[in-house]
This record gives structure tokens, sequence and C-alpha cells, in this order.
């Protein structure tokens, strides 16, 4: 099986989808393993090194494109692409396919098997190939950092000569995956957290970081199957704004990190919040790029409203590439293990199976996919 891994094009992903290590792996396997030249440039992985791993390097994309049986990479494909991939191939990527019709159909007319890596079901089995969760997790530090290092304070108590600086105030909103790694991030540079989320049960996981978790009365909210939140209903909502206003407003930094799958990003901190932070005071809102949590927020960008700074960068991960690079290509090479065929040297795609069930959306023509399938029904 030829596994191709085209350079990603779009200019601000600095990640590659397999790193020379697991290019190794697959080449042990007895995948031929074809990359195109400086893949890794923007990670810190060399063409030397891909070269040494046992991969072909090649200058020519579409050669790659449509000789490929398996093609890897970490942004969705351009639309124009699809239909210069080699008829029956794999395709694995993030694809965003509750917003991405137009590349579905575009894949099924091609007769791919396309894989949405955040379609991957997260269960325990499933773990090490979750890339929701190993970004996310480099997000929430990520984040962190920026914050500190737009904040015009200092995030731990400091005793000197020179006086006693307090700690800075963190909140998080949203505590999965993202807002766990930032609240452990800001505790360990010394800041004083609080973290609020609409489902109870992560209460005992932010106090096990020396967090405080921000009571607020919602009711019932409840959890999927998965462990996602569901949708507030508009009066939960109300109250959970009136429930973070006195705590926004004490606040230093505020990091958003809250998500309800498939759907759109809820609005927590509006501008009448964001009015009583102090001047120098920082939000980050990891949700920019799909709708934002924060009123005022801009994709791809730090704004200020009246001195406070909302910064929105989006793809977190991109600024650690080279780690952000490491995890999402074990996550990706893990999964091809899961599903490789030693005998055939080939992947085989087993419907029976619970993961591929989750996060193949198209196959030999047509959307298999039930949650997509289903969509707009
Ligand atoms: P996510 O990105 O979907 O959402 C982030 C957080 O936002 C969630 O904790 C959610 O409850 C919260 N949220 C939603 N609406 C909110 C609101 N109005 N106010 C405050 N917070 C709000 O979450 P995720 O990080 O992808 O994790 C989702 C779930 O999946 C978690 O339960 C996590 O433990 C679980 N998970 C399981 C596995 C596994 O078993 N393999 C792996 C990873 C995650």
């Amino acid at each position: 099986m030829q596994i191709g891994v085209p350079r990603e094009l779009h200019p601000d992903e600095h990640r590659v989808a397999i790193i020379p290590a697991d290019a190794k792996k697959l080449v042990k396997a007895g995948a031929e393993v074809v990359v195109e030249a400086d893949v890794g440039v923007g990670s810190g992985f060399g063409s030397d090194d891909y070269g040494e791993a046992g991969a072909k390097i090649i200058n020519d994309r579409k050669e790659l494109l449509a000789q490929s049986d398996l093609i890897l990479r970490v942004r969705k494909p351009d639309l124009g692409e699809i239909e210069t991939l080699k008829k029956g191939c794999i395709h694995i990527s993030y694809l965003d396919p509750f917003n991405e019709s137009g590349l579905i159909e575009a894949f099924s007319r091609r007769e791919v098997s396309a894989i949405s890596m955040e379609m991957i079901p997260r269960t325990t089995r499933s773990q090490k190939m979750d890339a929701l969760s190993s970004q996310a997790n480099l997000a929430g530090y990520a984040m962190v950092l920026l914050a500190a290092a737009k904040l015009p304070r200092i995030f731990p108590m400091m005793m000197t000569p020179a006086g006693t600086l307090k700690p800075a105030n963190v909140f998080v909103i949203g505590v999965g995956v993202a807002g766990l790694q930032a609240i452990a991030t800001a505790k360990r540079l010394g800041a004083r957290v609080t973290a609020f989320d609409t489902r109870a049960v992560v209460a005992e996981q932010v106090q096990s970081l020396g967090a405080k978790f921000l009571d607020i009365d919602l009711g019932e909210t409840g959890e999927t199957k998965q462990g996602y939140a569901v949708q507030l209903t508009s009066e939960q909502l109300k109250k959970q704004k009136e429930g973070q206003k006195k705590q926004i407003a004490g606040s230093d930094v505020v990091i958003t990190t809250a998500q309800v799958f498939g759907r759109k990003p809820p609005v927590l901190v509006t501008g009448d919040m964001i009015d009583q932070m102090e001047p120098g005071s920082v939000i980050v809102d990891m949700a920019a790029e799909s709708g934002g949590n924060v009123e005022g927020s801009v994709p791809g960008e730090t704004v200020e409203v009246n001195g406070v700074k909302i910064i929105g960068d989006g793809n977190w991960p991109n600024l650690l590439a080279h780690d952000s690079s490491r995890m999402y290509s074990s996550n990706l090479s893990n999964f091809i293990e899961e599903f490789w065929n030693a005998d055939l040297k080939n992947m085989v795609l087993d419907f029976e199976d619970e993961i591929l069930q989750g996060c193949v959306i198209t196959h030999q023509g047509e959307i298999v996919n039930e949650t997509i399938k289903n969509l707009n029904k």
C-alpha cells in the first residue's frame, strides 16, 4: 500500500500529518511511504529525517495524490484536489463534516473512503487515536502562555523587597480536555484559578488540580452518552451569564473553551461583562474560529475592547507545531495500525468496528456515516 503525505497548503498550518519516527513504523509494517518535499519544514522535521526513516520524497504533488492508496493530512483538502485523488483511495484528515457537505459529496463522487479525525468515537479503546484530545490538550497550554504574554501582570504571587505582587486571577469557562490543561498550566504558573462547566461531574477534576469550581445552579444540564455537554436552554444560559458576571469582573484572565459537539459554541462572555473588567485584562476565546464564546472576538486576531485584549488567534496547536505534529502523527499511526492487515500489508476497513462506524464518512460512492447522513433529515 502506498501512503502519501502531501504538504499542508494553508499558509498558517505548520503541522505535519506524519513525523519521521512514525513514517519509519509504517515502512516497517510493509507500507511504501511517500512524502512531498519539505512536508515537515514548518514543524521542524527535515527531509533527511524522512529519508532516513525509509520514506520516498517527491516534488510532484499531483503524482503523490494520484498514486497513493492512503492519503494522510492534517487539514481538510481543497475541494479541487479531491478529483485528483486515486479513485477508491482512503483519505484521513480533519474534515469538519457537519459543515462541509460539498467536500463530502466530492469524496463520495470520487469513491474515496473519507475518514474524519474529529469523528473518532471518544472511547477508552480509541484514546490513542483521539486527535481532538491530543490537540485540545496542547491548545489549553498554548492559550495560557499567550494570555500570560499579553497580561501586563505576572501570574504568581511575588514577595520582594520592592513590594508584594498578588497572584493573577484566572477564570476558565468550559472544562473539557483544553480547559483542564489550561487550569493545570495556569496553576503551574502560580495563578489563582477558578473554573466553570455545565457538566457538574468536572467539579471534582477542577478541585483535584487545586482550582476552585464556581457554583452556579442551572438545574438539570445532563451530558450525552459520549460525555459531551448538552445545549443549555435560553433560561439556563441566562442564569449562567448572571452567575459568572462577578467572577469575570474580578478576573485578570478569562479563558473560554466551551463547545457543544456538532453545534455553534454558546456566546458566554458578553460586551457588558467585558466592560466590567479592568483595563489590561485578557480574554482568550478558543472558539473564535467557529463562532466564538466571546462577543467581539475576531477569528485569527487579537482585538482590544475598552482596554481588554481579546485573543481569537485559533489553531492553537499550530503554535507548538513540533509537539502537536508528534501527537497528531501518533494518533494517525495508531489508527492505521489498528486496522492494518499484516499479510496484505494494507489498511482494511471493517465496518462492523464501532470506531470505523463513527469516523468513516464516505465509502464506495456513498455517505455511510449515520450521523452525517441524517444531518438534514
Ligand atoms: P468539548 O470541546 O466538546 O467542550 C469543552 C467543554 O465545554 C466541555 O467540558 C463542555 O461540558 C463545556 N461546555 C459546553 N457548554 C458550556 C457552557 N455553556 N458553559 C461552560 N462550559 C460549557 O469537550 P472535550 O474536551 O472534547 O471533552 C468532551 C467530553 O469527552 C468530556 O467529558 C471528556 O471527558 C470526554 N472525553 C473522553 C475521552 C475518552 O474516554 N477517550 C477522551 C476525551 C474526552
